[in-house]
């Protein structure tokens, strides 16, 4: 039997090109217990995401209702875009055991910081600037002035890092990799992570 049983909250943010979707679709393969959790957003779908997959994607007035009505646990501007994490999902998803992961922002996350202290919290970031220039480029997601918009929120983002529990410089995919799957192995076994009486108690 089981008794580490509880879902946890990973955090984690990154700048564009960090390779943080790479690193954490790796983890969800690896780990089927983890999962995305889906963000809502006011950003139109890029080629090949879809609705209430990659996010559930929705005009600004339903957003603002939503926000209004308290339906999200966060939400941020981003990249003049409004992104925010639905309470209800979360609760569902960690109340059956599930381990989420939000990608959410640096001010999405600081706004957690303060609710919610039973969670992990991860930065993820490339080597240099120019590494994650190259990257971006290289993604081919992004029209030129959005790459410039994503580098210059980059140089604000990094700034942040200091508040997260780990730090994770992806220079390479691997050892990156190797990085992420031990954090979150060590986490799942914090002591609060256990919630019934456990067998050696009894020894
Ligand atoms: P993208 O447009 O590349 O999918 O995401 C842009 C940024 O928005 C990323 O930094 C991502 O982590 C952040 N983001 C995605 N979903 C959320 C969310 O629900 N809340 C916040 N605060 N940021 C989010």
């Amino acid at each position: 039997m089981s008794c580490n049983n509880k879902g946890r909250l990973f955090i984690i943010s990154a700048p564009s090109g960090a390779g943080k979707t790479t690193l954490c679709t790796m983890l969800m393969k690896k780990y089927p217990a983890v999962n995305y959790s889906i963000s809502y957003t006011t950003r139109a779908p890029r080629e090949n995401e879809i609705n209430g997959k990659d996010y559930f994607f929705i005009d600004k007035d339903t957003f603002k209702k939503m926000a209004d009505n308290n339906d999200f646990i966060e939400w941020a501007e981003v990249h003049g875009n409004f992104y925010g994490t639905s309470k209800s999902q979360i609760e569902t998803a960690l109340n059956n055991g599930m381990d989420i992961i939000l990608d959410i922002d640096p001010q999405g996350a600081m706004q957690l910081k303060e609710k919610i202290t039973n969670a992990t919290y991860i930065f993820i970031t490339a080597p240099s600037m120019n590494e994650l220039k190259e990257r971006l480029v290289k993604r081919g997601t992004e029209k030129d002035e959005h790459i410039s918009l994503r580098l210059e929120n980059a140089k604000k983002e990094v700034e942040y890092f200091m508040h997260y529990d780990y730090l994770i410089i992806n220079d390479a995919t691997d050892e990156a990799f190797k990085q992420l799957e031990n954090i979150y192995l060590a986490e799942k076994l914090r002591t609060t992570q256990y919630s019934k009486v456990i067998e050696f108690m009894h020894i």
